[in-house]
């Protein structure tokens, strides 16, 4: 059995101690319906290693469970006549996690659905591109330093 907290909802439906619609499992990950979806079909895509963002996911676990959603959208596109597909993480409190075991959302669209999408989005100015290009790039540096 892979690494799992106890009290991990989606660690308790990996182990089948709750009940879930599943709709595909590897030795790696699970594939199951959202209890509460945004569009029906909206599916959640998880790693069996509990991990509590993406963030802290090992290489290995989160390549095999991403290399999935090709597969995943293919057939719920199929499945649901959707007219595409948000795949989306919500990684930590701030950007609307609310199960602390991370997960992708594949989350069936239609035409002019109801659902509040896309985000607003701002355009940078000044030399805020250039510094935050930086900081990203040092930071990256820094955690492949850590990595080799
Ligand atoms: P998050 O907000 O953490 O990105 O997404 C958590 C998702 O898990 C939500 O969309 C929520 O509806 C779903 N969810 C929470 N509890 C359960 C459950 O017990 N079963 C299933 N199938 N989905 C759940
Ligand atoms: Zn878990």
């Amino acid at each position: 059995m892979p690494p799992r907290d106890p009290s991990c909802i989606f660690c308790k439906i990996i182990a089948g101690d709750i009940p879930s619609a599943r709709v595909f499992e590897s030795d790696s990950s699970l594939a199951f319906l959202d209890i509460n979806p945004v569009n029906q079909g909206h599916v959640l895509l998880v790693p069996k290693e509990h991990h509590a963002t993406i963030a802290d996911l090992s290489d290995e676990a989160a390549a095999e469970t991403a290399s999935l959603l090709p597969l995943l959208c293919r057939a719920l596109l199929k499945a649901t006549g959707a007219h595409g597909l948000n795949v989306i993480v919500n990684n930590g409190r701030a950007a609307g996690q609310t199960v602390d075991h991370g997960h992708w959302h594949l989350i069936p669209r239609f035409v002019d659905d109801a659902v509040n999408w896309p985000w607003p989005h701002t355009p940078y100015s000044g030399d805020e591109l250039g510094q935050m290009q930086f900081r990203v790039l040092r930071e990256l540096a820094i955690e492949g330093g850590r990595s080799s």
